[in-house]
């Protein structure tokens, strides 16, 4: 089994494990903040690897924020960053319709799902509609149980975290999926998130009732580990992955997402989901090739 590296409190460790990257892929909450709160010295350590020239990208799950909702709270924490800098899952869904996809402006995607996505699509000139609009939410009517059905001209489900879910959207969300043509895509799968301490149902929660209605069809997810995120990642920034490392908190999202795109290295870091021995373990399935105990540990 494979041991990773502590890197914490070695600096010459840190050096040599600097000097082998070019590129960061920094997930967000778990390693940058907590919810709302800055985890000590990440401002001084963003700060340490731009300076020596590394590019980043800030890659989160969160679906509910689009980018420009990132760059905001990212300003308020007192991390600079440029739109093009970051990378959400809603985004990530966006840019996979419009051009993996290549969705024609004539076909629409039905979103479940909350304002982030709502921009990101717009941002890529895509059609929309249920989202935040009010018309889906509330009890069935008499008429619903007529109207709705496929629409030829719906042509992808989108499923990301949403927080006023109802049996109503998720009807009809099924009734545009009866179409054989219509895609089945979430921004991501996390079964749950973790905020104020606790667990809370993720985008991943939203999505699978649909799978149960449709008998076990699994969307296609644009979020970490998919490797559909990855190829959206590549469609934007040009990167030498073996020259290219992710950061991150969870080992079933950040740490397979890096393992499995094949990038030269991830790093683990203890401020969030996952812990020391979860990867130390005996038979540990997922292992980073290093870790500290937090991000700032970098800005020694
Ligand atoms: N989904 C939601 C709704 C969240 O709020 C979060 C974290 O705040 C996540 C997913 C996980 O995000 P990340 O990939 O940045 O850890
Ligand atoms: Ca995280």
């Amino acid at each position: 089994q494979k041991r990773p590296v502590k890197l914490t409190g070695k600096p010459e460790l840190i050096r040599e494990f600097l000097a082998r990257f070019d590129v960061f892929l920094f997930d967000c909450d778990g390693v940058l903040w907590q919810g709302d709160k800055l985890l000590p010295k990440v401002v001084e350590t963003l700060d340490v690897l731009r300076n020596r020239g590394k590019q980043i990208v800030f890659v989160t799950n969160n679906s509910t924020k689009s980018r420009e909702d990132y760059k905001k709270k990212l300003a308020k924490l007192g991390i600079q960053a440029e739109i093009d800098e970051i990378f959400g899952s809603a985004y990530s869904a966006a840019i996979y319709i419009s051009r993996v996809l290549c969705l024609p402006p004539t076909e629409r995607v039905y979103i479940l799902g909350e304002a982030g996505i709502e921009a990101e699509l717009r941002s890529e000139n895509i059609t929309f509609l249920g989202g935040t609009d009010p018309a889906d939410s509330g009890p069935m009517t008499p008429s619903d149980y007529e109207t709705f059905g496929p629409d030829p001209t719906v042509t992808v489900v989108l499923c990301g975290l949403d927080r006023n879910i109802c049996y109503k959207k998720l009807a009809r969300a099924y009734q545009f999926l009866q179409n054989p043509n219509c895609r089945f895509l979430a921004t991501n799968i996390d079964s749950t998130f973790p905020t104020h301490g606790k667990l809370f149902p993720g985008a991943g929660s939203m999505s699978a009732p649909l799978t149960y209605m449709l008998g076990g069809r699994q969307p296609v997810s644009l979020g970490k580990p998919s490797q559909a995120m990855m190829a959206a990642i590549e469609g934007k920034f040009r990167f030498d992955k073996s020259r290219t490392c992710m950061v991150g908190d969870r080992l079933n999202t950040d740490i397979t997402f890096g393992i499995e795109g094949g990038l030269g290295g991830t790093l683990a870091v203890l401020t969030g989901v996952n812990k020391e021995d979860d990867f130390l373990k005996e038979g540990a399935e997922v292992v980073p090739d290093a870790y500290l105990e937090m991000l700032g540990d970098l800005a020694y």
